[in-house]
């Protein structure tokens, strides 16, 4: 009969970081009072190999990255974000088409310029995450926050409309001018920081996912290998002889 023994030698206390080693299934984490057993991985069977992303993920996303499995294969998280990126791409062709100036090359440009800017962007997240994570102790290797990042990519698509728009208004002279009449007087470079701020706010969902992502992951702990009990009573005795 094959036994997964919980808490494992890496299992951590999914709230604190506590290492659970050694205690039992049934007790509390001495260093928070979580029940064990809440920090399972058998509560983490949301996502992995069989990768289904439904509307839980802009719904509940708390809830979401809590189900989430940390092991197995990053590809669907993978395929996931190639699809948002690919499908802003295809928006942009569109939205573009819709314009009087439109050039399918200029479009095809800036759309592609636009795509590997968000890979770009999304793997310094994952570096930044990675980088913040090793300094408060947090169990987040490379391959966890690529996943969440991934899965973040979703909030890519208000992000760029919301640039979107905010650049065309631009090219435009729109924001210049209206500027102008608001306030008076209004510099070109002026518009550039207002840009740059209309970015940054634009981008907050995507980062506020990432974020939810990593609170609901920092010592998540993943599936081991299902350990026979006889392995274990062999250990033990070997244990006694030595
Ligand atoms: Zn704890």
């Amino acid at each position: 009969m094959n036994a997964i023994r919980y808490p494992s030698d890496d299992t951590l206390c999914e709230d604190c970081g506590y290492a659970l080693k050694g205690l039992l299934a049934e007790g509390d984490c001495p260093e928070c009072g979580k029940r064990i057993a809440e920090s399972s991985p058998g509560l983490r069977l949301g996502l992995g190999d069989r990768d289904r992303v439904d509307l839980g993920l802009v719904r509940r996303p708390g809830a979401y990255f809590r189900a989430m499995r940390v092991d197995g294969s990053n590809g669907p998280a993978r395929w996931f974000m190639l699809k948002i990126i690919l499908m802003i791409g295809l928006f942009w062709l569109l939205w573009g088409s819709t314009r009087g100036d439109w050039s399918l090359g200029t479009d095809l440009f800036t759309g592609g310029v636009v795509m590997g800017s968000l890979y770009l962007l999304s793997y310094v997240e994952v570096l930044g995450v990675v980088f913040f994570s090793r300094r408060r102790g947090w169990r987040v290797p490379f391959g966890l926050a690529e996943r969440l990042v991934c899965y973040a990519s979703i909030g890519w698509i208000p992000a760029v409309i919301v640039m979107g728009i905010a650049v065309d208004r631009y090219v435009a002279g729109d924001i210049d001018r209206w500027m102008r009449q608001l306030l008076g007087v209004w510099g070109t470079w002026q518009s550039i920081e207002l840009l740059v701020l209309v970015g940054t706010v634009a981008m907050l969902w995507f980062e506020l996912l990432v974020w939810i992502g990593v609170r609901q992951t920092k010592y998540a702990n993943f599936h081991g290998e299902a350990v026979p009990s006889e392995i274990d009573a062999e250990e033990s005795a070997s244990a006694v002889e030595t």
